[in-house]
């Protein structure tokens, strides 16, 4: 996991459907208890989370990665839109219980892209807290003390730890319960950053430190380093997969680069990658995506 910028604002049609569905729940939930329709408790009856445009942008600013354990989506498709407060109900224990976090069904800050094994094999309706579970949207949703990694409120690299292996070991309690309830440690997901990090990460780290000493030697040229470089930084960026792992795995690397280029040549990273680097062949734009038009025309029709 990394922490990603929500730095696309909710889509209009969300924001719509949310007022409209919320005051109908609000409305529901201030009946007696024994007054309120069963329907109005299960997660079909939320709908406005899954308006026009959520899913695109999710997925977009999530660089069509999972928000929690980085898996890149297939080309074709985009990620579920999961909940991560929970809408309809708490698991806690073995039981299903009412009422979830149903004031936050269509907030846009609870929504977040997942993968189906992270959702729903793993997840579900978990949300563990160490503090006071808020009932109602008046509740304080700080007094919980919430027990998982928010993909957008926290830093992620603070709670987990990643090895060479695959393996990750939660460095705070928080990470801990993260890695049980997002299933982080499952062993496919374990094998596939083992031979992500093998296969990419640790090559081009070696590259990249041997072009230093060449290139501090005199035998390799500033732009031959600096496309070094800016490749290792690639698998760091937000949009690689698995960046969290990576980052971590290559941050000694990354310092003494820094440390080298600041003494030899009085410069930082990004602004020697940008001066030296081979200019980058822009690829053609992708096709516009299947699901994208769908909505388009799905909302066309709704009107
Ligand atoms: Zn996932």
């Amino acid at each position: 996991m990394i922490r990603i910028k929500r730095n696309q604002p909710a889509p209009p049609a969300l924001l719509t459907a949310g007022a409209n569905e919320l005051a109908d729940a609000t409305g529901h939930y201030d009946l007696p208890i024994g007054e309120r329709d069963p329907e109005h408790l299960s997660s079909s009856y939320f709908k406005a989370y899954n308006a026009s445009g959520v899913k695109p942008t999710l997925n977009e600013m999530f660089h069509r990665k999972c928000a929690y354990c980085e898996t890149k989506a297939m080309p074709s498709g985009y990620f579920a839109i999961e909940h991560f407060r929970p809408k309809a109900s708490v698991k806690i224990g073995r039981s299903l219980q009412p009422p979830g976090y149903w004031w936050l069904a269509a907030v846009w800050d609870n929504l977040v892209p997942a993968c189906n094994q992270c959702n729903s094999s793993h997840k579900g309706n978990l949300f563990p807290v160490a503090g006071t579970r808020a009932t109602t949207p008046d509740a304080s949703l700080s007094a919980e003390r919430r027990l998982l990694v928010h993909p957008c409120r926290d830093d992620a690299e603070v709670h987990f730890e990643f090895r060479s292996t695959g393996e990750i070991l939660g460095k705070t309690r928080k990470g801990n319960e993260s890695i049980d309830v997002y299933g982080l440690a499952r062993s496919d997901l374990t094998e596939d950053r083992k031979t992500w990090i093998r296969r990419a990460v640790k090559l081009q780290e070696d590259k990249t430190r041997k072009t230093v000493v060449a290139h501090q030697q005199g035998s390799k040229t500033d732009t031959q380093l600096a496309d070094e470089i800016r490749a290792l930084m690639e698998l760091r960026s937000d949009e690689a997969e698995y960046a969290g792992a990576a980052r971590q795995i290559t941050s000694a690397t990354v310092s003494q680069i820094a440390t080298y280029l600041d003494v030899s040549l009085g410069t930082q990273i990004d602004a020697f990658v940008n001066d030296h680097a081979s200019p980058i062949i822009d690829e053609p734009e992708p096709e516009e995506d299947v699901e994208d038009a769908l909505d388009e025309l799905l909302a066309t029709l709704v009107g």
